[in-house]
């Protein structure tokens, strides 16, 4: 059967209440959005909105009918079955891709998902937040604008970012490179990501070799025009023909889908055509040439790093795949978290997101005055705002990101809850964030490398966190893991909440949002930032600062 991907836009609800639709519509969005939706494939490789087809047809079927006072349970996005519960409880709560530590290796997961047992949920994909290129775009643009302000006085004027790979997430580089006034060179070599980012709308030109690209990119320098080009290659080819032509980027970094050396990584000397065939016939062959590639690849820019580029690692695992076959100083490339968002993440200031589930982009618009109005001396925000209106193409149901933190989120969403109830919103909005937030991952070579008290690999914090949403009446509440190889690197929590306007909701808002903010403070508080410290005492969250006692 051909499936059509499309969301059901206006008011008119096929479930028994607008939490129930409002979840289904996210279902929907993310299959219509994803990379891969005949295969149900969001992003990231191999990041899944359900286990298979029966499966996502049993759980459509279940939001359809399900009542406000069940429970759905859904497992590595198999939906298992119902429990009756009450109308606070969460509707759907879900465990995706969690594996014992021993048996949490990347041939296992891959065993596994052949026999159909488990299936990774990304962070967005699994739990229906994705919202496409748009999610990680304002995180990529504060990197690019801290970059800035540390190494360029405070603007990218004329200079040159390269990095690689236009997938998913990858796909708002171009985007956040050319809002942040940079000239960005993107290597991607799948031809099709390439002509979809430009189609939509983030990515301005494609170029159709190297000499090419870098004459465009010094064309773009001399005149200061910011600038995005994508060129179709393969990274581990072309960082080091870059190198050894002399010409040394500003900033290097790579958005490849390094963290997965079979579904992810396309190695250098073979074609998309002759990798698909090694999936299915030899993936040990398949990870040792992807891992020989990433070698050269982090080579490179760690050569670049030595001729005064800023590099840095954008969260898709490259240093520890370099690091495993054989590039020793692979971890002098410093993670993007540590580098430059950490004082953000110690105010639990991270990645908000709302959706309008009415499909009306004039929902988002009146929700962007609100914050104008609202939140005049953020600038973060504000600038954020004000940029995304003006340039950031939906995908989707209209939805849009920004970087909020304690107190903010909760404020914004019950006064959104509050237009929709008033019919100043054309329908409910969707709540959620990314799981990369303060209180709600552990991943130690991301969200969670060098933390001051050295609690990197402590999965406690995002377990607590989904108990937390649980406890504090959230919609939909899910439990991740995987990372490198889909297994044995990070575990993390997403949420979703519906404002559908009515009081219940306002209630639910409240309770989840500021929860999750207070326990992200407490989590970086806990570990010493002076940051998180201050964010206690200045919003009297009830944090107990015990001294760790060492035995
Ligand atoms: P994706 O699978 O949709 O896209 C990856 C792209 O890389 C593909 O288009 C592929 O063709 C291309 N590619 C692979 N090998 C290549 C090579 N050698 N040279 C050039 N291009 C190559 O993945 P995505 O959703 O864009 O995510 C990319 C990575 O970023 C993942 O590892 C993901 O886990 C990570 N990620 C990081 C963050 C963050 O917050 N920093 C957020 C989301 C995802």
């Amino acid at each position: 059967m051909k499936r059509e991907f499309q969301v059901q836009s206006g008011r008119n609800l096929r479930c028994k209440g607008w939490r129930q639709e409002g979840l289904l519509r996210l279902l929907e969005n993310v299959l219509a959005i994803g990379e891969d939706p005949d295969n149900l494939i969001v992003y990231a490789a191999l990041g899944r909105a359900a286990r298979d087809w029966p499966s996502h047809d049993k759980i459509v079927e279940t939001l359809m009918t399900m009542e406000e006072d069940d429970t759905l349970i859904v497992q590595s996005g198999k939906p298992i079955g119902c429990i009756k519960t009450h109308v606070d409880a969460p509707l759907v709560i879900m465990a995706n891709c969690n594996m014992v530590g021993q048996w949490a290796k990347a041939e296992y997961f891959y065993e596994l998902e052949k026999k159909g047992l488990i299936c990774w949920g990304g962070l967005t994909a699994g739990d229906w937040q994705y919202i496409g290129s748009q999610g990680v775009i304002q995180g990529t643009y504060e990197i690019f604008m801290r970059i800035a302000e540390r190494y360029f006085d405070g603007n990218l004027h004329g200079r040159f970012i390269l990095t690689a790979g236009l997938g998913g997430m990858g796909g708002a580089q171009p985007l956040a490179g050319r809002l942040a006034e940079a000239v960005i060179l993107c290597i991607e070599m799948d031809e099709k990501r390439i002509e979809r980012r430009l189609a939509d709308g983030y990515l301005d030109r494609q170029v159709a070799s190297l000499d090419e690209a870098l004459a465009a990119v010094r064309a773009a320098q001399g005149a200061k025009q910011p600038l995005s080009i994508g060129l179709c290659g393969n990274a581990a080819d072309l960082y080091p023909q870059i190198l050894a032509a002399g010409v040394i980027p500003d900033v290097v970094t790579d958005q490849t889908s390094a963290h997965d050396l079979v579904y992810g990584y396309i190695p250098a000397g073979y074609s998309l055509a002759e990798v698909k065939e090694l999936r299915k016939t030899d993936t040990k062959r398949l990870m040792e040439e992807s891992t020989r590639s990433i070698a050269r690849h982090v080579t490179a820019m760690l050569g670049f790093q030595k001729a005064g580029s800023i590099v840095f690692d954008n969260g898709n695992l490259i240093r520890t795949q370099a690091k495993n076959g054989g590039v020793a100083d692979a971890f002098s490339i410093p993670i993007f978290t540590e580098a430059f968002l950490r004082p953000l993440f110690s105010r639990a200031i991270g990645p908000f997101r709302w959706i309008a589930l009415s499909n009306d982009t004039g929902d988002i618009a009146k929700i962007d005055d609100l914050i104008l109005e609202r939140f005049p001396d953020n600038k973060i925000v504000t600038n954020w705002i004000r940029l995304a209106r003006q340039h950031v193409p939906f995908q989707g149901l209209p939805a849009r990101i920004a970087w909020l933190g304690h107190g903010d989120r909760t404020e914004l969403a019950v006064a959104v809850n509050r237009m929709v109830r008033e019919g100043v919103l054309s329908g409910p909005v969707a709540f959620t964030r990314d799981h990369l937030d303060a209180g709600a991952m552990a991943h130690p070579n991301i969200m969670t490398e060098n933390m001051r008290d050295g609690s990197d690999a402590i999965a406690d914090w995002p377990l607590i966190n989904a108990m937390v949403h649980c406890a504090s009446k959230a919609d939909l509440v899910a439990i991740h893991s995987g990372g490198g190889g889909y297994s044995g690197y990070m575990t993390s929590a997403g949420v979703t909440l519906i404002a559908d306007g009515t009081s219940a909701a306002e209630n639910r808002l409240m309770l989840s949002l500021t929860n999750d903010t207070s326990l992200g403070v407490m989590r970086y508080a806990d570990a010493g930032y002076p940051d998180a410290l201050d964010e206690v005492e200045r919003k009297g969250i009830r944090h107990f600062q015990l001294a760790n006692a060492k035995n």
